[in-house]
């Protein structure tokens, strides 16, 4: 079971609309060795690297381990770099440096990021599913 720290991070995102999609190529590398389909780049940068991360949305709440308890989210960032998870706590922004953060190895992240993908998608929420 993979716990989520309080995050300690305080983060930036991107002020200016681009008419070019900043994270697209750390996108596309996601894609390309993860076989995601429903992540979007992000406006946020990496605490950690400063690239841009990447985010997808759950129709249906996730249901994550914290080290509070069990947390739904609505949705969740990540750096495929840092090969880090980024939650904002519920009715906040991520900029509102209160949510939470867990860092994992390669074969563990690999799983969890496809874990996340499977749940993002573009179907109306309704319940609450479960990540371990
Ligand atoms: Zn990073």
């Amino acid at each position: 079971m993979q716990i989520f720290r309080r995050t300690t991070f305080s983060y930036k995102e991107e002020n200016l609309a681009s008419i070019w999609n900043p994270a697209e190529d750390i996108l596309k590398e996601a894609i390309a060795q993860y076989g995601l389909s429903n992540f979007y780049g992000a406006s946020y940068f990496c605490p950690e690297c400063g690239k841009h991360m990447i985010k997808t949305v759950f129709p249906t709440d996730l249901a994550i381990i914290t080290v509070e308890g069990i947390v739904g989210i609505p949705r969740i960032f990540s750096c495929p770099k840092c090969k880090t998870f980024h939650a904002p706590t519920p009715g906040y922004k991520l900029s509102a440096n209160n949510g939470y953060y867990l860092k994992l190895h390669n074969d563990e992240f690999a799983e969890a990021i496809r874990t996340f993908d499977k749940y993002g998608s573009t179907e109306g929420r309704k319940n609450t599913i479960w990540f371990y």
